[in-house]
């Protein structure tokens, strides 16, 4: 594994990983919330977009063009994952760009039909920027070059850990939002690089009313499940200083906290 501070011109590893929206629900100052890009050896031309939070349309353009976006993958259907797919519609639909492939969780066309509607816009809207697909979770999706294989979360609503394998590279694993579960910690063992959410700063939910992780329990899924790296992400602003160290006191490998341009390679 390679860390990558600046967007490097050509992948060297099989996938790339860069950081775009480190931010959780709440907003971090100039910060986006959950968007990432991943980018695999067999198609170094495109990127494959990782959710679209509020405030990553901006942030992803100093990393990517709308044409290089391949395809873009849901976790689920949170604002902080996806309302900024709205401006990504406008970069595509006003400029006549090839639509992007849009690939949902099944309770997705149904909230984008909703939000077309509320804002008198036509039964189009989406569909002017977007392919839109439903995945099935229980199949793996092969998007540019790469597997997708999912697992669900233990979370508020339906949503979607995923695990990224190109060819021989190590898993990446992305746990999206959830609590730290047996399934979460069997579906991410072996992983080569982990992106964690670390959302809460303590644990006051009953078990099994939980939805989110501290940095601390981030860490005991990066131990539990044998990874290599731990980038700690979804975080608020006040617990960035306190994240490393928290996740670090449960794991004993490389733990990085998730900032804008970050990149990693598998
Ligand atoms: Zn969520
Ligand atoms: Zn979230």
């Amino acid at each position: 594994m390679r860390l990558v501070v600046v967007p490097a011109a050509s992948l060297e590893g099989c996938v790339r990983l860069t950081i775009i929206g480190p931010a959780s629900a709440e907003p971090i100052p100039g910060n986006a919330s959950s968007c990432y890009l991943i980018t695999s050896v067999a198609r170094p031309d495109k990127d494959l977009l990782l959710d679209c939070g509020h405030g990553a349309a901006a942030r992803v353009l100093l990393y990517t063009t709308p044409e290089r976006i391949g395809s873009i993958v849901i976790s689920h259907m949170h604002p902080d994952h996806f309302f900024d797919l709205v401006p990504l519609l406008y970069m595509v639909w006003l400029h006549g760009r090839p639509k992007i492939p849009l690939f949902l969780p099944p309770t997705g066309p149904d909230i984008l039909a909703g939000i077309a509607r509320g804002l008198h816009e036509k039964e189009d809207f989406w569909s002017r920027a977007f392919d839109i697909k439903v995945y099935d979770p229980a199949s793996e999706l092969s998007l540019l070059g790469i597997q997708v294989a999912m697992t669900q979360t233990h979370h508020y609503i339906p949503g979607w850990a995923m695990r990224f394998t190109e060819a021989d590279s190590a898993p990446l694993v992305y746990t999206a939002d959830t609590a730290l579960t047996n399934d979460v910690v069997e579906f991410a063992s072996g992983a080569g690089l982990i992106v964690a959410e670390s959302s809460l700063p303590r644990q006051t939910e009953p078990e099994e009313a939980r939805g989110h992780m501290t940095p601390g329990e981030a860490g005991r899924l990066a131990r539990e499940a044998g990874a290599g790296t731990l980038v700690l992400s979804h975080y608020p602003a006040e617990l960035a200083g306190a994240l490393v160290a928290a996740a670090a006191a449960e794991f004993s490998g490389h733990v990085v906290r998730a900032e804008e341009g970050l990149s990693f390679e598998l």
